[in-house]
C-alpha cells in the first residue's frame, strides 16, 4: 500500500464519545462537509489525573457505529493496549490513532504492536509528550515493523516549559525534521491539542497547511463548554465548518513531498526565532518579578558579582554548545541592558510613590 496522502485529510469529532446523542448529533452537524473525511472521538480516555473522565469505554464503540452507518464515515479512535485494539477491530473501526503518552513509552508501544501484526489499518502516531523526535521515530518504526497498513504520524505539540500561548508548544522544527527523516510517512497536525484554546485552532491549522501537512485533526463537541475533556479547544461544529471554509489549501507536489529543503530549513528557523522570543519574554517578565523584590527591599538594579557569574557561566555554556564567546557576550549585553532598564522603572515608579 502506497504511503502518501495527496489531499490534506480531514478527521474531526469529539475529544471523548460521551454519549450517544452527544455523538450522533455532533456528527450530524460535520458529516455533510465535503473536506471532513474520517470522524475521531476518544473512546478510552488517558487523564493525567484520576478522577477525570476516562471515556465512556465500550459501550461508545456501538455509538460510533450508528455513525459510520447514518453517515458513512470512516472512524477514528485511540488505542493505547491490544485490548483496545481488539475491541476497536471489532467494531470496524478504520482509523487507529495511538497517544502521546502511549507514544512516550516503548514499552506501551511494542505491547500493542502485539495486537497489530498483520493488520491492514491506517495507524497514526502522536508525537510523544516531550520533544523527543527519537521517541516518535522509535514508535513510527515499531509500528511499520509489523503492520502493512498506513502508518501515519500526528503533531500534537509538545508539552511546554516555557511562557507560550499554547497548551502544547508546536516547536515546528521537529515534524519537519521528521519528514526529512521518514518522507514516506504522511503528517497530519492536531492543531486543538496544540492550542489548547479554540481561538488559537484556525491559525494553527492554516500554519500547518502552510507548512504542506498532509492532514488535520480538529475536535468538536456540540456543547464544548460543557464537555467532559478538552472543553476549552473544542468547537462547535457550526464553528469548525466555518474554519474549514476559510481555510487555504495550498497545492502540493505530486509526489506529496512537500517542501524544498531551502524551504524546510526557513520554516525550521521561524520556529526556533518564536521560541527564542517566548522565552526572552519570559525572562524580561520573571526580571520584571526581581524589579519588584528589589523595589520593597532597596537592594539596586544593577549587581556586578552576579552580572560576572552569569557573563562567565553562560560563555561557558555557550562555548560547549559551539557558540563563539563575542557572539554571546554581545547577547548577554544585550539582554542585561533591557533587564536593568525595566528594573530602573519599576524603581522610579517606587520613588514616584514616595512623593
Ligand atoms: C486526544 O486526541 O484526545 C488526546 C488524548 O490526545 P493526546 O494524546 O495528543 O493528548
Ligand atoms: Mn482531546
Amino acid at each position: 500500500m502506497s504511503h502518501q496522502v495527496r489531499k490534506p485529510i480531514i478527521i474531526a469529532g469529539p475529544c471523548s464519545a460521551e454519549t450517544e446523542e452527544q455523538v450522533l448529533q455532533t456528527a450530524a452537524k460535520v458529516a455533510g462537509h465535503s473536506a471532513i473525511k474520517a470522524f475521531r472521538s476518544g473512546v478510552w480516555k488517558p487523564r493525567s489525573r484520576p478522577g477525570s473522565f476516562e471515556g465512556a469505554g465500550d459501550k461508545a464503540l456501538g455509538w460510533l457505529q450508528k455513525v459510520k452507518k447514518e453517515y458513512g464515515l470512516p472512524l477514528a479512535v485511540e488505542v493505547a493496549t491490544p485490548m483496545h485494539v481488539e475491541k476497536a477491530l471489532e467494531a470496524g473501526i478504520d482509523y487507529f490513532w495511538v497517544g502521546a503518552r502511549t507514544t512516550s513509552n516503548p514499552f506501551s508501544v511494542q505491547e500493542l504492536t502485539k495486537s497489530l501484526k498483520g493488520l491492514d489499518v491506517h495507524i497514526m502516531v502522536k508525537n510523544p509528550v516531550n520533544p523527543d523526535l527519537a521517541l516518535w521515530i522509535g514508535a513510527i518504526e515499531r509500528i511499520m515493523k509489523v503492520t502493512s497498513g498506513q502508518v501515519m504520524a500526528i503533531h500534537r505539540g509538545f508539552y511546554p516549559y516555557e511562557q507560550t500561548p499554547y497548551r502544547n508548544i508546536p516547536k515546528w522544527e521537529i515534524p519537519i525534521e521528521l519528514k526529512t527523516r521518514m518522507p514516506e510517512v504522511p503528517i497530519i497536525c492536531d492543531p486543538s491539542h496544540i492550542s489548547g484554546n479554540r481561538d488559537l485552532v484556525g491559525e494553527v491549522a492554516q500554519y500547518a497547511l502552510d507548512l504542506n501537512f498532509d492532514g488535520l485533526m480538529i475536535e468538536t463537541h456540540i456543547d464544548p463548554d460543557n464537555a467532559l475533556s478538552d472543553a476549552n479547544q473544542q468547537l462547535e461544529p457550526a464553528a469548525l465548518l466555518e474554519l474549514l471554509d476559510n481555510l487555504q489549501f495550498r497545492e502540493q507536489n505530486v509526489n506529496g513531498s512537500v517542501q524544498t529543503a531551502l524551504e524546510s530549513f526557513r520554516n525550521q528557523i521561524d520556529s526556533i526565532d518564536s521560541q527564542i522570543l517566548e522565552l526572552l519574554a519570559q525572562r524580561m517578565e520573571t526580571t520584571r518579578k526581581i524589579g519588584e523584590y528589589k523595589k520593597y527591599r532597596n537592594v539596586a538594579a544593577f549587581q556586578l558579582k552576579r552580572w560576572k557569574n552569569i557573563v562567565r557561566s553562560r560563555i561557558e555554556t555557550g562555548s560547549s554548545l559551539g557558540l563563539s564567546q563575542d557572539f554571546v557576550k554581545k547577547m548577554l549585553q544585550s539582554v542585561h541592558k533591557e533587564s536593568i532598564r525595566i528594573q530602573s522603572e519599576i524603581m522610579k515608579q517606587k520613588d514616584k510613590e514616595k512623593n
